[in-house]
């Protein structure tokens, strides 16, 4: 561990400089100044683990030195142990309530000095653990949230996920009554991919497919995967006629699209539905019209959009 470094602010200069050199022989790295200014400039611009800090200063009080570092937040967290020479409990209380985390009346007993910086270092380094840990922990969560409505192989969101944003979506298109629309878009033929080309090569083909769709769609459309070769999306505030647009620059991009290691074209069907529609009371019966249509758009021959009625 690098020695821990201290700020030592003091005006008295042969106090300073005993100070200092005692300081120094328990091992800290010590710098010494001699006025409030200087201790926050100091702190702003070193890494300064403690501050040891006169309470009567020529500039400012240390009072005020002291609620200034504990204020800002860059310097908030640095242990501040204030020096008063006069010892009165209010003394100690303004300290205290000016942000200081330990107080010693002058003279003091160098030792104590010393066991007092020890207690606050170790303090400080608990919290910074503990401040450590809890920003590994925010991580790890923040990435078990994305694990969780992430799909693993095309890394777009899964169905457990879409299924909760068309309900909220579909909550909204009824409430403010703005139109919006479901995508169903299944891969053609996709198991004679995986028979002709192995299946390594269809789980390459599917994450080209996920890609496409979404560079496709707008950032607030969401995509997800439905199923092994499904893929679902919902548009927001768009009609089928635009749906309709989109879902063609789609099917276009599939089937121009030169697939790594496959010597074919690969194309896909797309059913589409929208609401407002009558027949349509909730987010299950938009994803089965855009499913129904999807099939109809298989029987009549793939490669193709249907739009449902
Ligand atoms: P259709 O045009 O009627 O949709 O024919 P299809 O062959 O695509 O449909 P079918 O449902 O018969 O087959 C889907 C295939 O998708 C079968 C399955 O092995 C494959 N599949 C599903 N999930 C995955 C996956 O994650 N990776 C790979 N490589 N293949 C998958
Ligand atoms: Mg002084
Ligand atoms: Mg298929
Ligand atoms: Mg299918």
């Amino acid at each position: 561990m690098p020695e821990p470094k201290i700020l030592l602010v003091e005006d008295d200069k042969v106090q300073g400089l005993t100070t200092k050199q005692y300081l120094e022989s328990c091992g800290y790295a010590v710098t010494w100044v001699e006025d409030g200014k200087s201790a926050i400039k100091t702190v702003k611009t070193q890494d300064i683990d403690l501050v040891v800090l006169d309470l009567i200063l020529p500039d400012m009080s240390g009072n005020e030195v002291c609620r200034w570092l504990k204020l800002n937040q860059d310097t908030r967290g640095i242990p501040i142990i204030m020096l008063t020479a006069k010892g009165s409990t209010s003394d100690k209380v303004a300290s205290l309530t000016a942000g200081a985390d330990d107080h010693l009346t002058k003279p003091f007993n160098e030792p104590e000095l010393n066991a007092r910086i020890y207690a606050c270092l170790r303090t400080k380094s608990l919290q910074d653990e503990l401040r450590e840990k809890n920003r590994q922990l925010e991580d790890l969560l923040t990435k078990l949230e994305i694990l969780a409505i992430t799909d693993s192989l095309t890394q777009i969101y899964n169905r457990r996920y879409f299924e909760s944003v068309i309900e909220k979506e579909f909550e909204n298109t009824l409430r403010y009554k703005t139109p919006a629309s479901c995508m169903m878009i299944d891969v053609d033929h996709f198991k004679s991919v995986n028979d002709d080309f192995g299946h390594k090569t269809g789980d390459t083909v599917l994450k080209e497919i996920a890609s496409i769709i979404k560079n496709n769609l707008r950032k607030v459309d969401v995509v997800a995967r439905w199923g092994g070769e499904e893929f679902i999306a919902i548009l927001p505030r768009t009609t089928k006629e635009d749906t309709l647009i989109a879902a063609n620059r789609i099917l276009k991009t599939i089937s121009e699209n030169k697939f790594e290691g496959i010597n074919r074209p690969v194309t896909v069907s797309i059913g589409i539905a929208s609401i407002p529609d009558e027949s349509i009371n909730n987010a299950e019966k938009l994803i089965h019209k855009a499913d129904t249509a999807m099939y109809e758009a298989k029987k009549q021959g793939r490669n193709r959009v249907i739009i449902s009625e």
